[in-house]
C-alpha cells in the first residue's frame, strides 16, 4: 500500500445517519475510504445524505450497495442488525470489512456469529454522539479524541486479525482514541456511563409530565438548568434507544439494581434529616466529576460551556 493510498477503497454506508454520516464525514477529510456509496432504507434519507455531500452515490438496494464495497458500515439501530446480518451472508464481496457502530455490542457478536467466513466483522461503538438524528446532524469531527471500543469476535484467524488492525487504523485516522475490549464488558461499563442515565432522564422527564398539578407551560417556564440537561438526554432518537435496552437487558438491570439501592439510601437520609450521608455523597458526585473534566471528556466552563442564551431566557435557578 503507498501512503497517499486510502485505507478502503470503497465503503458502502448503510443508514447515513448521525453516526454514519459523521463517519463518512471523517472518513473522507482523512482520506480514508476512495468512494463512498449510501443506502438507508428511508430512500428520502439516502438521498439528504447525498445532497449534503456526505457520500457521492446512494443504492437503490442493499445488494447495489454492497457490490465492490471493500468496507461495509452497518450505522443503523442495533435491532435491524441481525437481518442485516442475514443480507450480508448473501451479497457481501467475499474479503469485505464490516464493522458496525452500535450503542450494544453482546447483541452484535450474537448476529455476527455465523456469518460466512469471508466476510470479517468488527463490532465497534464510537463512544461519540449528540441527541440528534439523521444526516443533516452529521460533522466530520464527532470522533476527534473520543474513545472508539472495538470488540473483535472470538476469531483468530489471520485475515480477522488483519481486519481488526485495518479497522483500528480506520478509527484512528478519524481522530478517536482505540480501546479493545470483550463484548459483555462493553456492555457492563457502557449500562453504567451511559445506558442508565438515559433511563433515568426518560423517567425523569416521564414522571415530571405525569404530575398532573404542574402544565406543561409551567414546566417549560419553570425548567431549572438541572432539568433542562435531562430533556436534553430524553430528546434521543426513541428507535435507538428502545434497541439499546431491548440490546443489553442483564447489564441495564444490574446497574439499575445498583441504582436503586444508592436511591433508597439517599431516600431515607433524607426522611430522617441525615445531612452527613448526603454531604459525602454529593461530594463523591462533585469528585467522578472533576476527574472527568481532567480526562479532556468534558468542559470545564460553568453551565457546560453554554455561552449565550437564548433571547428572554432568565438563565439557570439551580442553586
Ligand atoms: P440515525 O441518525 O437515526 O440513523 C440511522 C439510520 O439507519 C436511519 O436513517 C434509519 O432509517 C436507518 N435504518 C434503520 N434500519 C435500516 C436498515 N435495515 N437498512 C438501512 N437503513 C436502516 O441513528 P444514529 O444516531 O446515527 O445511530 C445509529 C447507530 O449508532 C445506533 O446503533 C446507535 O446505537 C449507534 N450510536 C449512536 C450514538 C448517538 O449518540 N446517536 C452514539 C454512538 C453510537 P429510519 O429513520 O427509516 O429508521
Amino acid at each position: 500500500m503507498t501512503s497517499d493510498r486510502p485505507l478502503f477503497d470503497r465503503a458502502a454506508i448503510i443508514g447515513p445517519g448521525l453516526i454514519g454520516s459523521s463517519l463518512a464525514l471523517a472518513m473522507r477529510e482523512a482520506r480514508a475510504a476512495g468512494d463512498l456509496v449510501g443506502y438507508d432504507q428511508d430512500a428520502d434519507v439516502a438521498a439528504r445524505a447525498r445532497a449534503l455531500g456526505v457520500v457521492d452515490e446512494i443504492a437503490p438496494d442493499f445488494p447495489a450497495a454492497v457490490a465492490g464495497a471493500d468496507l461495509i458500515v452497518l450505522s443503523t439501530p442495533v435491532g435491524a442488525i441481525a437481518s442485516l446480518c442475514a443480507a450480508l451472508d448473501a451479497h457481501a464481496p467475499a474479503g469485505a470489512v464490516v464493522i458496525d457502530v452500535g450503542s450494544v455490542k453482546g447483541a452484535v457478536a450474537e448476529a455476527a456469529k455465523d456469518l460466512r467466513e469471508d466476510i470479517l466483522f468488527v463490532p465497534c461503538h464510537p463512544v461519540a454522539g449528540t441527541e440528534q438524528s439523521g444526516p443533516e446532524a452529521g460533522f466530520a469531527s464527532l470522533f476527534r479524541d473520543r474513545w472508539c471500543i472495538i470488540t473483535p469476535l472470538a476469531r483468530d484467524d489471520a485475515p480477522y486479525k488483519a481486519a481488526v488492525e485495518r479497522v483500528g487504523a480506520l478509527w484512528s485516522a478519524v481522530g478517536a482514541n482505540v480501546e479493545m475490549m470483550d463484548a459483555g464488558h462493553h456492555d457492563l461499563a457502557l449500562a453504567v456511563t451511559s445506558h442508565l442515565p438515559h433511563l433515568i432522564a426518560f423517567t425523569l422527564v416521564g414522571a415530571a409530565d405525569d404530575i398532573e398539578t404542574l402544565n406543561q407551560g409551567e414546566i417549560v417556564k419553570y425548567s431549572a438548568g438541572g432539568f433542562r440537561d435531562f430533556t436534553r438526554i430524553a430528546a434521543s432518537d426513541p428507535v435507538m434507544w428502545r434497541d439499546v435496552f431491548l440490546g443489553n437487558r442483564e447489564a441495564v438491570l444490574e446497574a439499575l439494581a445498583r441504582f436503586s439501592e444508592e436511591l433508597t439510601v439517599l431516600q431515607r437520609a433524607i426522611r430522617w434529616g441525615d445531612g452527613e450521608t448526603l454531604y459525602k455523597t454529593f461530594a463523591r458526585g462533585r469528585n467522578l466529576r472533576r476527574a472527568i473534566v481532567e480526562a479532556g471528556q468534558e468542559t470545564a466552563a460553568p453551565n457546560f460551556g453554554r455561552d449565550k442564551r437564548p433571547a428572554g431566557d432568565p438563565g439557570d435557578r439551580d442553586g
